[in-house]
């Protein structure tokens, strides 16, 4: 009889692990389709409403790779956080003790980022504002951070964009460009971007110092997507 229960709930807990599993393979999988498909970029509607919720990039803290850079001093002078988001990358900057500016075209994601700038006591400065735009803010910048911008971005936009970073960018200054790499598998998320693309795309008017092997942390199993961290200098 103990036999027959102990084999019966065994059973049992197979078959719930197995439907747990089952779900959240499910739930997976709808996040993921939540996140877009890699060919389309996404619009300015898209993320105003992924901000009606928590997306699954925004981690409620800074990226490891960025984090990892503040820590040895590579975050420097005047800093912009470009497609801030909720702001971590910014706040970085500014707990680190520097004038940190933050931009994103969601607005909801730039009132929750002044909100945690308060809540958090730090000085850091965040305007619902046009990465294409570049020029009408109020620069140069030392450092430029974009932690899954680049990638979201169409192919002309990038073009735009790091012409834009070009007359932002003091001589010398630094960009830290994080994006999901070709390295990671699947569909979903934003579109993959090859170490030959950001090397291609700093070509004119950058030194590119490295394009390192990194990780893309997310809300979503297994935590992470495989990326890249571009570090390039403004010649
Ligand atoms: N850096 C944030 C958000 C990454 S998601 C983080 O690490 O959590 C990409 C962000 O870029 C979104 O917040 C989106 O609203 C913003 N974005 C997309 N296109 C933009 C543009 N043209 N100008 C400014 N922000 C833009």
């Amino acid at each position: 009889m103990a036999v027959g229960n102990h084999r019966s709930d065994a059973v049992d807990e197979g078959g719930e692990a197995l439907e747990a599993s089952g779900e959240s393979e499910r739930r997976a999988t709808a996040e993921r389709e939540a996140l877009g498909t890699p060919v389309r970029p996404r619009s300015k509607s898209d993320f105003d409403s992924s901000y009606a919720g928590q997306p699954p990039w925004d981690i409620g803290r800074p990226q490891a790779a960025f984090a990892g850079l503040a820590a040895v001093g590579g975050l420097i002078g005047r800093v912009l956080d470009v497609g801030c988001g909720t702001g971590e990358h910014a706040l970085l900057a500014a707990s680190a003790g520097y004038e940190a500016t933050g931009i994103d075209l969601a607005s909801a994601a730039i009132e929750r980022a002044n909100q945690k700038a308060y809540d958090r006591g730090l000085n850091a400065r965040f305007l619902v504002h046009d990465a294409l735009d570049l020029v009408s803010l109020d620069g140069p910048f030392d450092t430029v951070l974009d932690s899954g911008l680049f990638h979201v971005l169409s192919d002309d936009d990038r073009v735009r964009y790091v012409e834009q970073l070009r007359s932002v960018v003091v001589s010398g200054g630094r960009c830290y460009i994080l994006v999901f790499s070709d390295r990671q598998s699947g569909d979903w998320g934003p579109r993959r971007v090859t170490e030959r693309e950001l090397r291609d795309c700093f070509a004119d008017g950058w030194r590119v110092e490295s394009v390192a092997s990194s990780a893309y942390e997310v809300t979503l199993h297994p935590g992470h997507a495989e990326a890249w961290l571009a570090t390039v200098f403004r010649t």
